[in-house]
C-alpha cells in the first residue's frame, strides 16, 4: 500500500525543518507528541488553527490505530496495532512489583516490537511462522511506547526490545528512536531501564557496542552447544556458539556491562542436565546472569513445556555451576497468547480471504 504523507515522528525534531517555523512552535509540538502523548494536530490547542491544518496537509502524526486489546487475569496487556498500511504489530504492558528492603514499587515494562514477522524463524515463535514483512520505522517504534502509556494512564519504567522482530536487524530505525526515548526532550526513560534483546546477530552486536548510551543487551541462547541451539534457532547456523560467546566477550569488554543469557526451557529439547551445565558454564565466562523462561505453547507447534520439575530441576543444576544469577521468569500473560507473534497471526488469518 502506497502512503502518500511522510510520518513526523520517522524524524527527529530537530529535522522537522517546516518552512518558516520558529524553534518555540517545534518545541511545543515536541512536547505535545512526547510528553502528552497526542498523536492528532488538531488536539495541539496551542497552535494556530492554520499551523495545524498545514501539518495535518503535510504530515501524518498517528503511526497506528489499536486492532485488539487483551487484557488478562494478572493485568497483563497486549495490544495489537494496526499500521498505516494495515499490517499488524503487537506490544505487551507487563506490570510488576519490584523493590528490595521493604521498599516496593510497581513498575510497569513495555515489551517492544521492532518488525513486521520476522525472518530467522525461530522455531518457538510465532512471529517467524510467517516470515518477515518489513521493518518498522522510527515513528512506528516510538508510537508503541507512546501510544500504550497512554492506555496505561501512567509512566513506563521499562522497555524490552522483545517483541516481534529481531531488534538488531533493524538498528538504522532502532538506534533513531532509541534516542528519543533517551533524550529527557523525548519520553526521557533511562538506559538501564532498556533491554535489547537479540537472537545472536553477531556483526549487529559488535555495531551496538559503539552505541553511547548503556542499554543493556540480552542474548536468546536457549541451548548449550551448536547442535542443541541449531534445532531452535537456525540463525545458529551462520553464527554458531563460539562466534557468538566470542562477541559478547568483546562486547562486554567494551562496554563493561553485564549481559543477559535467556534461555527459553522446551521439554526434551533443551531441558536435561548436560544443557543446564553448559549454559552454567557459558554464563560463567561471561560473568552473565542467566533468565530461564519456560515455554509458552504456540498454537500449531509440537513444542510443550517441561514439567514444573524438571524446570526447577534445570534452575537449581545451572545454580550449582556458579553463574552470577539464575532468576526463572514464569510468564505473565500465559493466558493471552503471551508468546510474540500469536495474537498478529490468529488476525491476519482471520483476515485472509476463505479459500472454500
Ligand atoms: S524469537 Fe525473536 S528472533 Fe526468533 S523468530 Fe521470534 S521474533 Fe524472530
Amino acid at each position: 500500500m502506497k502512503l502518500t504523507k511522510p510520518l513526523l515522528i520517522d524524524s527527529p525534531p530537530e529535522k522537522w525543518n517546516f518552512e518558516d517555523l520558529p524553534s518555540y512552535r517545534v518545541s511545543q509540538i515536541q512536547q505535545w507528541v512526547f510528553e502528552k502523548g497526542t498523536l492528532h494536530f488538531e488536539e495541539m490547542s496551542n497552535l494556530p488553527a492554520n499551523l495545524r491544518q498545514r501539518l495535518q496537509e503535510e504530515y501524518d502524526l498517528n503511526p497506528m490505530e489499536i486492532a485488539r486489546e487483551q487484557g488478562s487475569v494478572d493485568t497483563t496487556q497486549k495490544f495489537l496495532w494496526k499500521l498505516r498500511d494495515h499490517q499488524f504489530i503487537e506490544s505487551v504492558l507487563i506490570p510488576a512489583t519490584e523493590g528490595t528492603k521493604g521498599v516496593r514499587a510497581s513498575r510497569l515494562t513495555l515489551c517492544v516490537s521492532t518488525q513486521v514477522g520476522c525472518a530467522l524463524g525461530c522455531k518457538f515463535c510465532a512471529s517467524g511462522l510467517d516470515g518477515l514483512k518489513r521493518n518498522l520505522s522510527t515513528g512506528e517504534i516510538l508510537g508503541q511506547i507512546i501510544l500504550a502509556r497512554k492506555k496505561a494512564g501512567r509512566r513506563i519504567d521499562n522497555l524490552v526490545f522483545m517483541g516481534m522482530g529481531e531488534p538488531l536487524a533493524n538498528l538504522p530505525a532502532l538506534l533513531p528512536a532509541l534516542d528519543q526515548i533517551l533524550s529527557p526532550d523525548g519520553l526521557g526513560i533511562g538506559a538501564r531501564h532498556i533491554t535489547l534483546s537479540t537472537s545472536g546477530l553477531v556483526p549487529k552486536i559488535l555495531e551496538l557496542a559503539n552505541y553511547p548510551a548503556q542499554i543493556r543487551l540480552a542474548i536468546s541462547l536457549h541451548g548449550g552447544d551448536d547442535e542443541t541451539r541449531r534445532k531452535i534457532m537456525p540463525i545458529n547456523d551462520r553464527y554458531p556458539m563460539d562466534e557468538l560467546l566470542k562477541a559478547c566477550e568483546k562486547f562486554i569488554e567494551m562496554r563493561k556491562k553485564m549481559i543477559t543469557l535467556e534461555y527459553i526451557l522446551i521439554k526434551d529439547i533443551n531441558d536435561d542436565v548436560r544443557q543446564a551445565k553448559l549454559l552454567a558454564e557459558h554464563a560463567r565466562r561471561l560473568n552473565a546472569k542467566v533468565n530461564l523462561i519456560p515455554y509458552n505453547k504456540v498454537e500449531g507447534l509440537e513444542w510443550e513445556r517441561p514439567s514444573q520439575e524438571k524446570i526447577l530441576a534445570f534452575k537449581k543444576t545451572v545454580a550449582e555451576g556458579n553463574p552470577p544469577r539464575v532468576t526463572l521468569r514464569m510468564e505473565k500473560g500465559h493466558d493471552i497468547d503471551a508468546a510474540c507473534g500469536q495474537l498478529r497471526l490468529r488476525e491476519t488469518k482471520s483476515e485472509e480471504p476463505s479459500t472454500s
